[in-house]
C-alpha cells in the first residue's frame, strides 16, 4: 500500500523494519530533532528523570538505537551500575556505540544486539527496563512486554516511551497535516528517503492507543500499571512494576 507495510507477511516485515533503520542510522538525530522541532530531547529527559532510577541499578534500555536513553540513564547509575543498550539494528548500535564512546563513555555500557520479542537475559536481572520509541516497531508487542516483565527484579519497574494518539480534537488536523504532509517532505529533503517517514508516521497510527497499551501491560504481568500523556498524548509514557 502506499503507506508501508500493511499487507507483508511478518517475517518480510521484520526485515523491512531492519532496512528502515539501516537506511536511517546516519542521519537519525538530525531527523529527530527536525521533525520534532528539538522537543523529542525534553521527552526523553523528562522519560529518564522520573524513572526512579539510582546509582548502581543495573538497566536495560531496549531498541536503544543511536544511545539518547543510555546516555541519560548512564549519568544516574555512574560507574557502579550497569546500562544495556538492546538493538535489533546493528548499525543503529554501532553509531550508538561511536557516540557514546567519543564522549568518552565507556564504562558501565554494554551493547547487545537482540530481539526484544525474545531477550537473552536470565528472569529478574535487572532493576528498570525502558524502551523509548522502540514498542511501536516490535511485531509482537505483547510477547516484548512479557520479556521485559520476565527480567525484571521483583519491584523493578518498565517504562515505555511512544508516540501515543493525540487527545485534543482541534489538534489532530494539524498534527495529520504535519505528519502526513510535512514529514515525509523532511525525510526526502534531509535523508533522501520519503518512504521511511511515510512508514514513522503509518505506525504510529497502528500503535495502541494509551488505555489498550496499557492494558497489555496488565496483561504481561505488571502491577500498578499507569500513563501519563506529554504534549497532548503526542507521546506517552507507560509505567508498570514487576512484583
Ligand atoms: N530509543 C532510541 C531513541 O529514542 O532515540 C531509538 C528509537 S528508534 C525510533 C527504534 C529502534 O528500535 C531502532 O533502533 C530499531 O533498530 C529498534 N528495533 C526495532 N524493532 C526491534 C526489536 N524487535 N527488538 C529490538 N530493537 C528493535
Amino acid at each position: 500500500t502506499h503507506f508501508g507495510f500493511r499487507d507483508v507477511p511478518v517475517e518480510q516485515k521484520k526485515k523491512l523494519v531492519g532496512e528502515v533503520f539501516s537506511s536511517v542510522a546516519a542521519k537519525y538525530d538530525l531527523m529527530n530533532d527536525l521533525m520534532s522541532l528539538g522537543v523529542h530531547r525534553v521527552w526523553k529527559r523528562y522519560f529518564v528523570g522520573t524513572s526512579g532510577v539510582k546509582r548502581g541499578d543495573r538497566v536495560l534500555d531496549l531498541a536503544g538505537g543511536t544511545g539518547d536513553i543510555a546516555v541519560l540513564l548512564h549519568e544516574r547509575v555512574g560507574d557502579t551500575g550497569e546500562v544495556i543498550i538492546g538493538d535489533i539494528n546493528a548499525a543503529m548500535l554501532n553509531v550508538g556505540r561511536d557516540r557514546l564512546t567519543d564522549r568518552g563513555l565507556v564504562r558501565g555500557l554494554r551493547y547487545v544486539q537482540l530481539n526484544a520479542e525474545a531477550l537473552p537475559f536470565p528472569d529478574a536481572s535487572f532493576d528498570l527496563v525502558t524502551i523509548a520509541f522502540g514498542l511501536r516497531n516490535v511485531t509482537d508487542k505483547q510477547a516484548g512486554l512479557n520479556e521485559m516483565r520476565r527480567i525484571l527484579k521483583p519491584g523493578g519497574r518498565a517504562l515505555v516511551l511512544e508516540f501515543s494518539q493525540v487527545k485534543p480534537e482541534w489538534f489532530r488536523p494539524i498534527y495529520d497535516f504535519h505528519s502526513f504532509k510535512v514529514l515525509p517532505k523532511l525525510g526526502q529533503l534531509f535523508a533522501n528517503d520519503a518512504g521511511s517517514y511515510q512508514y514513522l508516521a503509518e505506525s504510529i497510527r497502528k500503535h495502541p492507543p494509551q488505555e489498550e497499551l496499557q492494558a497489555m501491560m496488565a496483561t504481561a504481568g505488571f502491577a500498578r500499571c499507569s500513563h501519563r500523556n506529554l504534549s497532548g498524548g503526542i507521546v506517552a509514557i507507560h509505567s508498570g512494576y514487576s512484583v
